[in-house]
């Protein structure tokens, strides 16, 4: 289960609070020490841990918590509070455009789950009323589209295509064209990954991001990478400009250092989170319960 060595050490560091009653300052230092390892092994990333830990600690080492008759229970609380700005707070949303179609714009490397994703979202937004477009730009990788093809009609949503001879550009201008002329009020557009970011890759999305001006600009990143999901979304964010993350495999054994480190670092919400592989394993991320349940 995801963050499950994470749960486990907190809930002990804090077990250990509760059984001492009043709190000193060497026991809330003492028990910072045991959380900031916990971090770190959860691969967080090590500035946001020490940024982290200075924080909790100062707010920890405040009268009211020390001659507080539950001290341990206040601790508890920053902790909690903590961890939810960590993650941001409050859930995000999608920034639909004021006239439509929301052009929504998929991004991230390969075998992240962009396609699935997209289907997925495709799927979620039509069980809130709208008429979403998939297009498929990616022409790069064999059976991509046949791929989104296939998601598109599991959640009965219809793909764009001009097959892959057609530069992606073109195929989102006909994309857009055609939305307009059907009605599609959203545009969710696969865009094509790699394995590793390239200048090439991020060139190709920048044009399409130049000539479609999307409302939102998504990057997919597969939370089982860790800091590499971390370094990844920085230069996403650095290279194009991104408005969210979505957070992929959160179903697996996550350690939690992609969910606890990409707000901080990119200073870009997780706006959503996927936890399987069905199409409607989707949720919008919400930092405060996350944060409940690393808590345990
Ligand atoms: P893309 O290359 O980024 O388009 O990635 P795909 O959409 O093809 O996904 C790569 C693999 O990850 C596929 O086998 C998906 O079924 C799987 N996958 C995607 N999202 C999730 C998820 O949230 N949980 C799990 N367990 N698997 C996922």
């Amino acid at each position: 289960m995801a963050f499950e060595g994470l749960s486990g050490k907190l809930q002990e560091v804090f077990k250990k609070l509760k059984g001492k009653g009043k709190l000193s300052e060497k026991d809330v230092k003492e028990a910072m020490r045991e959380v900031k390892i916990a971090l770190l092994e959860a691969d967080v990333n090590f500035k946001v841990v020490k940024d982290f830990v200075n924080k909790v600690t100062e707010k920890s080492l405040g009268q009211e918590v020390l001659e507080s008759l539950t001290p341990a229970q206040q601790v508890i609380k920053i902790v909690n509070d903590e961890l939810t700005n960590l993650m941001g707070s409050i859930q995000s949303k999608i920034n639909y455009g004021s006239k439509p179609p929301t052009i929504i714009m998929m991004v991230g490397l390969q075998g992240s789950g962009k396609t699935t994703t997209s289907g997925k979202l495709a799927n979620m937004l039509k069980t809130q009323g709208k008429n979403p477009l998939l297009v498929a730009c990616d022409i790069y990788r064999p059976a991509a589209i046949k791929q989104l093809q296939v998601v598109g009609s599991k959640v009965n949503v219809p793909v764009f295509s001009m097959g892959d001879k057609t530069n992606p550009v073109d195929i989102a201008k006909g994309a857009l064209d055609y939305a307009v002329s059907n009605n599609f009020n959203v545009m969710i557009i696969d865009t094509a990954g790699r394995l590793h970011i390239d200048e090439e890759l991020m060139d190709e999305l920048v044009n399409i991001k130049l000539s479609l001006k999307p409302h939102e600009i998504l990057l997919v990143v597969d939370s089982m990478t860790g800091q590499d999901a971390v370094n990844v979304a920085e230069v996403f964010n650095n290279k194009l400009g991104i408005d969210g993350v979505i957070l992929t495999k959160l179903d697996g054994d996550t350690r939690g250092g992609a969910a606890l480190s990409i707000r901080a670092v990119t200073q870009k919400p997780i706006k959503f989170v996927a936890m399987g592989e069905k199409l409607s394993d989707i949720e919008p991320f919400h930092p405060d319960r996350m944060a409940s349940r690393i808590l345990g």
